[in-house]
């Protein structure tokens, strides 16, 4: 688990937890990389066959050593549990939780409390006494708790005494990813993951993905169960439709990382065979003479940009790999001052060139702004900037980390203010369409999420009402 930690630590710096079991709960949860929390002696007392890691970058809650995940509680069984995504109704749900059932919830994170709903539900169901097969009984619970829980959740979890659980939202928002490891004995080991970027060097082969609104059980005895529950049940009322997030693809996943059947690197690839194909028809007579990634998520479309435009891919733009990403640093004047600790512009590359800049996204703006300034004070005769993700106009209220609608750059500027803001000679944004195609190209994914893009929230519960009172959530815990 030390291992696959390291191997997700791109998916959240600020913490982290490990949690095994055997005979009682060994634990420890810790702020910041995993590799600087966890030492030789902690890996040696968390002994068992079963157990849950995790790191995180919160988008609900605050950062405390509180809110770091895995959780447990004691009642019924003693259950753990850890999750990735984010819930939008999470101040009714904890109402529910603390005023309805009783259950004190010790911290700000939805983790916690979609635990206790869990515990609550498998409660009800064995005093209903309306089941007598564990799996069965599981499986009403999760059923019960989806109808309760709107927005992203990909959870794993441990029942004492019974065994290993793992479920997906009715949407499938957040990935899930499901691998299997045969030992020598015949016996089997599992893993769940929201990447499966440490299967191959732990042995496991990749199986299907969990499926949205499935639970997947393996019991004591090592027996794997599953069943779809989540259908007709999600609290929208209406059929849910399998809608995983885009932007894991454009930026948050890494691009080894096979997702819902589609490789990362290779729609990464394609997003960029896609914006040349648009920048000849929108540009026919400008052409760059270095296309130059921002490091590293958009190396692999400027790839495929430089490839299929026939200019030069340049690395003029150098990351230094020990700063963490600035996306998910906390606060504005962190980032910004982090931009040029960060990349380091190479004058051989740029000066008196026609530059092509290509980014993931712009989000802020802040990061453009600077390396578009960086560029010029490096003696480029043109920049123009180039964005894989079309304009981020609405937060995310489902497990990515974006800011407020008033912080976005992109929600009330038109393109070409936004231009002006980042000072470039040209911008061009990916449209929607096109990334969808690359993305879906070779596995069809009808309705994947672009709420950010499109503020079409998945859920369909996020009206004015809603919107405001999560945006005043986030400010509150970001001390705003
Ligand atoms: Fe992903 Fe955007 Fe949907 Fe959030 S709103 S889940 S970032 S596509």
């Amino acid at each position: 688990m030390y291992d696959s930690l390291i191997h997700l630590q791109h998916r959240g710096q600020d913490a982290a937890g490990i949690l095994t079991y055997q005979q009682k709960f060994h634990f420890k949860r810790g702020l910041g990389l995993a590799r600087d929390i966890f030492q030789a002696h902690d890996i040696e007392r968390m002994t068992g066959n079963i157990g849950i890691a995790h790191t995180r970058y919160p988008t609900t809650g605050r950062i405390e050593l509180e809110d770091a995940q895995p959780f447990w509680t004691g009642v019924p069984f003693g259950m753990a549990l850890a999750h990735n995504g984010n819930l939008v109704n999470y101040n009714e749900v904890k109402r529910k939780v603390s005023e309805e059932r009783y259950r004190y919830v010790n911290s700000t994170s939805d983790g916690e409390v979609i635990l206790h709903v869990l515990a609550d539900e498998l409660i009800k169901g064995m005093a209903e006494n309306h089941v007598g097969i564990f799996f069965d009984l599981l499986c009403v619970a999760v059923a019960q708790l989806f109808k309760t829980m709107s927005g992203a959740y990909s959870a794993v979890g441990i029942i004492v005494g019974k065994g290993m659980l793992a479920f997906r939202d009715p949407h499938g928002i957040r990935p899930l990813a499901r691998g299997v490891r045969v030992n020598s004995d015949g016996s089997k080991d599992y893993i769940f993951a929201s990447e499966d970027t440490m299967f191959y060097s732990l042995d496991f082969k990749r199986e299907e993905d969990v499926k949205p609104g499935e639970v997947v059980f393996i019991d004591n005895d090592g027996n794997l169960h599953s069943r779809v529950v989540g259908c007709e049940t999600a609290l929208s009322g209406r059929e849910p439709e399998f809608s995983p997030c885009i932007f894991e693809y454009v930026y948050f996943a890494r691009p080894d990382s096979m997702m819902n059947n589609v490789s990362v690197y290779r729609s990464r690839l394609r997003m960029g065979q896609n914006l040349a194909r648009a920048w000849k028809t929108r540009y026919s007579n400008i052409m760059p003479d270095i296309v130059i990634p921002v490091p590293f998520t958009s190396n692999t479309a400027a790839l495929a940009m430089a490839h299929e435009l026939g200019v030069r891919y340049s690395e003029g733009l150098y990351k230094n790999a020990f700063i963490g990403r600035t996306f998910i640093m906390p606060n504005q004047d962190m980032r910004k001052k982090s931009v040029r600790y960060k990349l380091n512009p190479q004058e051989i590359e740029i000066k008196d060139k026609k530059v092509m800049i290509l980014d993931d996204s712009i989000v802020r703006g802040t990061t453009s702004r600077e390396i578009v300034q960086m560029v010029r004070e490096f003696g480029a005769k043109g920049v123009y900037f180039v964005t894989v993700c079309p304009p981020i106009k609405f937060p995310c209220f489902y497990g990515v980390d974006m800011p407020t609608k008033s912080e976005l750059v992109a929600s009330a500027r038109t393109e070409e203010e936004v231009r002006r803001y980042i000072g470039a000679d040209i911008l061009f944004y990916q449209n929607i369409p096109d990334l969808v195609e690359a993305v879906t190209r070779v596995q069809r994914i009808e309705h994947p999420c672009l709420a950010c893009l499109n503020g079409r929230y998945v859920t369909g519960d996020v009206d004015e009402k809603k919107f405001k009172e999560i945006e005043e959530n986030r400010n509150k815990d970001r001390g705003l």
